[in-house]
């Protein structure tokens, strides 16, 4: 119920009193962006100003703006590899924080085919915390009554790691959920979870999802929405659900748990919550060995009133699986946020994903936008770009975000662009455009043009034995298969046909193709089983001239045609698959460890 119009907030009326102060303090930082991007940029500098990297650049203290835009060049992860190198080795002296590196996050997108490392200190965490603090007063506005029931949100942890030096390396997320943050969090009738720490916690990813899905099964009445941080990973769950329903139903027929679970934490959560439930085991059989899995999350859950899930960017490609499963729920895409830092949310959840904006919180970085202008002078000849602040950035325009943060990342280029939709006071909204340079992404992969050439380079070694190079060569993100996987399309030249390679030698060339991937797309193959095995599909020669002559007679110029490493428009594929003379998969999985390969 709406508390009383004293409190209202302009963005609605909040549902309770704590919502009321959240919506209150996402008013007043947005009102005050300019000011408190200031203040947030000279907290920075003056606790830093004794650190390695700023007494380089010669700052003397100074913390405002036009010192820091002067002297404090814009960098890429490359550029900070030798100062994150000495940290990672145990190099405790303040080089780019004046308070300790805590841990590194290990980001999703990587460097040299490894996950980058991301410093970060102990107070980045009550800044994290403090923006998941938002979203629920502000899907509060949209969504009445989430204090009735409970979301069933699929969430993991992955493999850590430690440095040379001893830090600890692992995924935000990982690092959050295991912090005291998130696991003695308070008691929040609009927040409550289905699925218990002990499952979210177990690093064994069969056992924590079988033991979520367990709980949400039980409490299917309760689930008011459904939810996972991006789309792959909440199909992934539907995926498992196919997969182990049968035993998943045997287990709250009998109230007994399967033998493979054997977390004693997860055991002892599910005992406490399972008995025998005859006929829920029935009503789930019965659901889930229709052929037809079409709307199966509303027959499941009839109660979710939304998908929380990320679709923007790279998961967009997910929406219309999601609406098949969910018979068309609406999908929220509540965050925007990044291992270097989490930016803002979106203040409308509830919009449809194409209208999906990010308000940036000005309490979060010092953040600057290089506007987006992809062939521009400064980058080939190294003028010195302006980056704009943020309230002054314009609508319409397209921006790549440059941060510069608490735990010691100065003018440091995220990699994201982001196009201007708006105002909310004085902080601009984004629509999230893409990330620069990935070709191929199925989950958190991020496959670009350089890594599929040298899988390509490596695959083809293979071949030469058999006399056979590849002529040419495109790719396309499958995600009609759950896990989803890359599909790699090849037109070869078989200069001895007597010995042309077989099929198994094709299947060897998937593989290794996937060995030479990044280490985050392995994981994915390995240990998440988030993207499935390789594909090469063999096409007839002569196809990729075709494939030429078509974009010409779309208006495409002959001297600037370039074969498109990637493909995603319906008439191109429907050409390459109506070629295709053989399809070959990787046999094996490729390898992968948490250990860092350097
Ligand atoms: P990571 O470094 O692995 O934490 O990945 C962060 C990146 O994921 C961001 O820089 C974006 O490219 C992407 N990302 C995060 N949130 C969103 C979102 N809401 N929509 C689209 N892409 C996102």
């Amino acid at each position: 119920m709406a508390v009383d119009s004293a409190i209202s907030s302009p963005l609605g009326p909040p549902a309770c009193e704590k919502d009321a102060k959240a919506l209150q303090f996402i008013e007043e930082t947005t009102r005050n962006a300019d000011a408190v991007q200031e203040r947030v940029l000279a907290e920075i500098l003056s606790r830093n100003a004794e650190t390695e990297y700023l007494k380089r650049f010669k700052l003397h203290g100074a913390t405002d703006r036009d010192t820091f835009k002067s002297v404090i060049p814009m960098i890429t992860y490359e550029d900070l590899q030798p100062e994150i190198q000495r940290i990672a080795n145990g190099d405790r002296s303040p080089i780019l924080s004046a308070h300790p590196i805590s841990e590194f996050l290990t980001s999703s997108g990587t460097s040299a085919g490894e996950r980058k490392l991301m410093p970060t200190i102990q107070e980045e965490l009550d800044r994290r915390q403090l923006l998941y603090s938002l979203l629920m007063p502000v899907m509060n506005l949209y969504v009445p009554d989430l204090d009735k029931g409970k979301g069933l949100y699929f969430l993991f942890v992955k493999a850590e790691s430690k440095t040379p030096g001893g830090l600890l390396a692992r995924p935000v997320l990982t690092s959050y959920y295991k912090s005291d943050h998130f696991k003695t969090r308070p008691y929040d009738p609009y927040n409550v979870q289905t699925s218990p720490n002990e499952a979210i916690l177990c690093a064994d990813s069969f056992q924590s999802m079988y033991s979520q899905m367990l709980c949400g099964l039980v409490e299917r009445h309760q689930v008011l929405r459904l939810g996972a941080v991006f789309a792959s990973g909440l199909l992934r769950a539907i995926r498992f659900l196919q997969l182990n329903w049968t035993q998943l139903a045997h287990d709250i027929r009998t109230g007994t748990v399967n033998p493979k679970i054997t977390d004693p934490g997860i055991k002892d959560c599910l005992a406490r919550i399972l008995k025998p439930q005859p006929e829920l085991a029935d009503f789930i059989a019965k659901e889930c060995s229709k052929d037809n899995w079409e709307g199966i999350i509303t027959r499941i859950w009839p109660n979710t009133k939304y998908l929380d899930v990320i679709v923007t960017g790279a998961m967009a490609q997910y929406i219309p699986t999601l609406d098949h499963y969910s018979g068309g729920l609406p999908l929220a895409c509540t965050m925007y946020a990044s291992s270097e830092c989490y930016f803002g949310l979106n203040l409308n959840p509830m919009c449809k994903p194409s209208e999906v904006s990010y308000t940036i919180m000005p309490n979060m970085a010092y953040f600057e936008f290089l506007p987006h202008e992809p062939n521009s002078a400064w980058s080939t000849r190294g003028s010195s770009p302006k980056l704009v602040d943020l309230v002054d950035v314009e609508v319409g325009k397209e921006y790549e975000l440059v941060i510069t943060t608490y735990a010691g990342l100065y003018r440091y280029r995220v990699g994201d662009i982001l196009r201007v939709t708006g105002f909310h006071n004085s902080v601009p909204q984004f629509h999230f455009v893409r990330r620069k340079n990935v070709l191929l992404s199925i989950d958190s992969d991020k496959t670009d043009e350089a890594e599929l050439q040298k899988a390509m380079e490596n695959a083809s070694e293979i071949l030469r034995n058999f006399n056979t190079s590849v002529v040419e060569y495109t790719s396309y993100a499958d995600t009609k298969t759950i896990p989803g996987h890359y599909v790699i399309y090849w037109e070869l030249l078989v200069k001895d046909p007597a010995n042309s390679p077989s099929h198994e030698v094709l299947n060897r060339c998937c593989l290794a193709m996937e060995e030479s991937l990044n280490s985050v797309y392995r994981q994915g193959r390995v240990a998440d089983n988030s993207i499935g095995p390789l594909e090469i599909r063999v096409v007839k020669n002569g196809t990729f001239e075709e494939l030429m002559d078509y974009a010409i007679s779309r208006g495409a110029s002959i001297n600037q045609y370039k074969v498109p490493r990637c493909v995603n428009f319906t008439p191109i594929m429907e050409l390459l698959d109506s070629r295709v003379v053989s399809a070959h998969f990787s046999p094996a999985l490729p390898r992968w460890t948490p250990e860092r390969r350097r």
